[in-house]
């Protein structure tokens, strides 16, 4: 069987039913196709644990045939900047007595050796609010939605559905409700809060929206939220740079190697290319220093796509950036939010970001981003846990779909739960209609995910195992002594404090 870094982790066993599709992002390295540079196969007790320690130009490509009966996967390697002009290194470990638990393991202690490490222990000391993240309930929520006429998202049938805002005060009487229902511990993540909205106009997105109340509107909203004890961030973006920004000139844009842009219009702000990452610093500062001044005072910031997506090389010859100092430039953006003490999100967790990055969006199977019940991909198992739980917090959706109840997975990761998700776009990143269950037994789950990541937050995820052929019983553990087991298949569940 073969393990694979796509997102949380995925199994495939040599025999495996599906066919495998193509991995988002071609399986390049510190993107969601790969939250870690490694690979693994396993056969009987015995295991390959693939590394790559130079992963910003290289990735993995995997195949799958139907029924298999095989799995091949190997690295390949990138340009960086049209040349191949450093050193790649790969290690190639053989291990004895290997289980899918013990190969992360492995890579979990190589990964300690080589200061890639940082538990949220150790974050606590930089984040003052760091403890109050534990444990909470996301509401993921938006303001204000403009959807430009070449965008590929535009409903040309009910324009009107293009443009949607709801007043900032929708999530101050969301916020009181919940007060009401005794909750304690709540992060509201807001969506399309300037103007003009959602996808909008970045990187100049600093103004409250006019119609939603504007700032005066804001500024209550975010009072209220910490009046009843919560946390409130913001949705912000400094890649997509959209041609609508008032500031937005071709001088910033990333150069590719032919000497073009990129550019498309798949987001709501319609035309755009990609923001040079030498210059998102800057406006990451300008922003949040004129939010400060309107006195709008943020917990968390969520930056978009940068753990998602690939770093973009610029061939511009004032502002030339490899991969590698692209990510060092995304990385800086989150530093600057560690030095202003507000908690550093992005959408995916990736290895390379750990070290400055508190949590995130998602941490999801890649099966959860597609129509629920779509066939899958392999066996989901949680990889990027097993090695670094520890290190971050994570999101799970709750959804009870008809297939497959995900309120089982975000037990089985120790995560934390979407109490509410207006997702941005339907259908995408996972947002699919689904029944939702009453809001008081909806609750009633969230309390358990939260409580149960109450224990195990700062806990390392100790061990992982399949109890079933299919991988419909799982367990994982945690060195706290909880184990957590799931039954996918008749929705069962259960927690054990063991003795340590
Ligand atoms: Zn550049």
């Amino acid at each position: 069987m073969t393990l694979l870094p796509l997102q949380q982790g995925l199994l495939i066993p040599n025999t495996w039913p599906v066919a495998l599709e193509r991995i988002s992002f071609d399986g390049l390295f510190n993107t969601a196709g790969a939250t870690m540079p490694w690979f693994a196969q396993i056969k009987g007790t015995s295991a390959l644990l693939a590394t790559c320690l130079t992963p910003w130009d290289a990735g993995y490509k995997a195949d799958h045939p139907e029924n298999g009966p095989y799995t091949h996967v190997h690295f390949y390697m990138n340009k960086s900047l049209g040349k191949m002009n450093y050193p790649r290194l790969f290690r190639y470990t053989l291990l004895q007595d290997a289980s899918i638990a013990s190969v992360a393991k492995h890579y979990r202690q190589d990964a300690e050796k080589e200061k890639k490490f940082k538990t949220l222990k150790a974050k606590a000391r930089c984040f003052s609010q760091l403890d109050s993240l534990i444990g909470s309930m996301v509401v993921h929520t938006s303001i204000k939605t403009d959807i430009q006429p070449e965008s590929r998202l535009y409903m040309h049938e009910t324009p009107e559905l293009s443009k949607v805002v709801k007043p900032f005060s929708h999530v101050t009487d969301y916020v009181k409700k919940l007060q009401q229902h005794r909750l304690e511990k709540v992060y509201v993540h807001l969506d399309g809060w300037a103007e003009p909205g959602y996808d909008n106009h970045h990187p100049d997105y600093n103004e409250p929206c006019e119609e939603a109340g504007g700032t005066q509107a804001m500024k209550e909203m975010v009072e209220t939220i910490h009046g009843a004890g919560y946390l409130f961030g913001i949705h912000d973006q400094y890649r997509d740079y959209y041609l609508r920004a008032p500031s937005f000139t071709w001088e910033k844009a990333v150069v590719l190697e032919d000497g073009t842009h990129p550019e498309h219009a798949f987001w709501a702000g319609g035309r755009q290319t990609y923001l040079c990452s030498d210059f998102a610093l800057d406006y990451v500062k300008r922003n949040f220093d004129l939010l400060r001044k309107k006195g709008i005072a943020l917990d968390a910031a969520y930056l978009d796509v940068f753990t998602c997506n690939e770093a973009d090389e610029c061939f511009h010859e004032d502002h030339t950036v490899s991969r590698k100092e692209g990510y060092e430039n995304r990385l800086a953006c989150f530093d600057y939010l560690k030095e202003q003490d507000i908690l550093s999100s992005s959408e995916d967790m990736n290895e390379w970001a750990l070290p400055s990055l508190v949590f995130c969006h998602y941490e999801p199977y890649d099966f959860m981003l597609r129509e629920p019940g779509a066939p899958k991909n392999g066996i989901p198992v949680p990889l990027f846990n097993l090695v670094y739980h520890d290190c971050a917090i994570i999101p799970w959706m709750m959804e009870k779909h008809e297939e497959e109840d995900y309120f089982l997975y975000a037990l089985l990761n120790g995560g934390i739960p979407y109490l509410r998700r207006d997702g941005a776009y339907q259908n995408i990143d996972g947002s699919f209609d689904c029944q939702g269950l009453p809001f008081d037994e909806h609750l009633e789950r969230c309390r358990i995910v939260s409580k149960l990541h109450e224990e195990v937050a700062m806990s390392e995820m100790t061990n992982f195992e399949l109890l079933d052929q299919e991988g419909y019983k799982q367990r994982s553990s945690f060195d706290d002594g909880t184990v957590v087991t799931i039954d996918l298949k008749s929705g069962e569940y259960s927690i054990e404090k063991l003795d340590k």
